[in-house]
């Protein structure tokens, strides 16, 4: 299978089955956030105890690739302490930014793998989608912030 097909699977899948999907009525932090381009909507519940994202669930309706995109998130932010998630925030938006054919995901560097995210980088030749793909990542900065604020 070629890489960018088994990328579009991997996307798929998350689109279809999103991970970590609902709502936290007991939710420490809430943030919600739209891309009009699109008219993707994405809203996020989280839990911290202890510097760590204990819970984490997540709501939305858009395109694929955003939707996706929350769902890979929410599976690779749930468990990891706020530093921990900010540094895959970094990659992530590292990833998303460089040219096409350079790669910055080495996977000899242990926890330098994004995992299923590394999917979303086919979504660099169209930037109009990269809002799309940056949505859930501009909603967990919000809800880090005020994680922040509040601590
Ligand atoms: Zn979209």
């Amino acid at each position: 299978m070629a890489l960018e097909e088994l990328y579009r699977e991997v996307i798929l899948d998350h689109y279809r089955n999103p991970r970590h999907k609902g709502s936290l009525t007991h939710a420490h932090f809430h943030a919600e956030g739209q891309n009009p381009s699109c008219g993707d909507e994405f809203s996020l519940d989280l839990v911290i105890e202890d510097g760590v994202l204990v819970e984490v669930a997540t709501q939305g309706q858009g395109c694929s690739i955003s939707q996706a995109s929350g769902s890979m998130m929410a599976d690779a932010i749930k468990g990891k302490t706020v530093d921990e998630v900010k540094a895959i925030t970094s990659k992530f938006k590292l990833m998303m930014s460089i040219e096409e054919g350079e790669n910055p995901v080495d996977p000899a560097r242990p926890g330098a793998v994004l995992g299923d995210l590394e999917a979303l980088q086919g979504v660099r030749k169209f930037p109009v989608r990269i809002k799309c793909a940056d949505l859930p990542w501009a909603t967990l900065a919000d809800a880090l912030d005020g994680a922040q604020t509040a601590s």
